[in-house]
């Protein structure tokens, strides 16, 4: 069998430092420089390993599309206005967006736009389907323009890094990843393991400690999320975060995926997804605690019809020959049915206070 470099890189990174953090570990295998999953592959639609929103139709990025034209419309149509998107991945949402907003009159001449992508293979697929428009890449968030902004991010805040903690005897440990060897020097193996730590991290040290629940920190989503609150008290504008989780962070969500099946996340290292449930009620208290605006969370389903996307639906459907009719319900019902990302997926908005409330999240 070809050996896997990257396998061997985190194989000898584990055995310097004696373990590695799952953060290090989930960092590695989603975006080492060389050999990660998003670095080096095209993960994303049927041919991929995963599929997501606005690759399963259109009508998803045409109804964040009008969304994102009404904040500028909320706004009294500036003449500066910037749309930043997180982790783009085919770009499709983008395009979508564009194509559908081409014709609100003076929009697309206010547009600044700016793809946050870590991806050298991503970003080319990007550039190809966008060439049409003036478009600002950068690797991570940084420095954004001044003016009135939407920043969103569909499946980005997934991926990020997440160390893992849990409290064994009434002291707090840290999950790592390490080797069977260490133990049994002929198995050739990785494995979880729990090392000790002198003090949690500061949110986990208000906690009541109870044994054995694992909890789930990403400090990589704090670094953005900070980033984002910051340049929303500044600037007028709304953030708008869609992504599968769960309002607390109790209990370990690691999961790999492969061809579009689940697999074990200890193995084929660069070749599978990474990913766990973003803690949107962490994502909350640090808005609140910023001084801006959050909405509930509420349910892909719910958002989409609240937007339109059973009439859109309708209005697609009339030119459709019977194939392409079976196809269009059955993307409707992935998107928003309560059984498939209808529910599964949450969608959180989040806005400065000086700024209109955000369609479809706030009554
Ligand atoms: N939003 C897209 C893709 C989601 S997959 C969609 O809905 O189809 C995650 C995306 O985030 C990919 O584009 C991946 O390359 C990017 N990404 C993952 N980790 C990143 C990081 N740390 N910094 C910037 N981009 C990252």
């Amino acid at each position: 069998m070809k050996k896997n470099k990257l396998t061997e890189l985190i194989k000898e990174t584990i055995i310097k430092k004696n373990g590695i953090s799952v953060s290090q570990y989930m960092k590695m295998c989603l975006t080492h420089p060389d050999y990660g999953y998003y670095t080096k592959n095209r993960p994303i639609g049927l041919k991929g390993d995963f599929i997501t929103s606005p690759e399963i139709s259109q009508m998803f990025g045409e109804l964040i599309g009008l969304w994102i034209a009404q904040v500028w419309l909320d706004h009294n149509k500036p003449s500066k206005f910037s749309i930043v998107e997180l982790g783009p991945g085919n770009g499709t949402l983008m395009a979508d967006i564009l194509r559908v907003t081409n014709k609100i009159k003076g929009f697309h001449d206010s547009l600044i736009i700016t793809l946050i992508e870590i991806s050298p293979a991503l970003k080319k697929l990007q550039k190809t389907k966008l060439k049409d428009y003036c478009v600002n890449w950068k690797a991570k968030l940084e420095k954004l323009p001044n003016v009135p902004t939407v920043i969103f991010a569909n499946e980005f805040f997934d991926a990020l890094p997440i160390n893992q903690y849990v409290v064994k005897n009434c002291k707090w440990m840290e999950v790592v990843v390490s080797l069977k060897s260490f133990i049994n020097p002929i198995c050739d193996e990785f494995c979880f393991e729990l090392k000790k730590i002198s003090k949690p991290p500061l949110e986990l040290s208000f906690l009541e400690q109870t044994e054995d629940n694992i909890f789930e920190i990403s400090i990589e989503l704090k670094k953005n999320l900070s980033f984002i609150l910051n340049h929303l008290n500044k600037n007028l504008g709304a953030c708008l975060i869609i992504d599968y989780g769960r309002n607390n962070n109790i209990g370990s969500t690691l999961q790999a995926v492969k061809n579009h099946q689940f697999s074990n996340p200890l193995e084929n290292h660069g070749e599978c997804d990474l990913t766990s449930l973003v803690n949107f009620n962490m994502i909350k208290k640090y808005s609140q605690y910023y001084g801006l605006k959050v909405s509930n969370l509420v349910d892909q389903g719910d958002f989409l019809k609240s937007l339109g996307i059973e009439q859109r639906f309708l209005s697609l459907s009339k030119n459709m020959d019977p194939n392409q009719l079976k196809m269009h319900n059955k993307s409707l019902n992935r998107l928003i049915n309560k059984n498939q990302m209808g529910k599964l997926f949450k969608v959180m908005g989040i806005r400065n206070k000086g700024s209109s409330p955000l369609i479809g999240l706030e009554v």
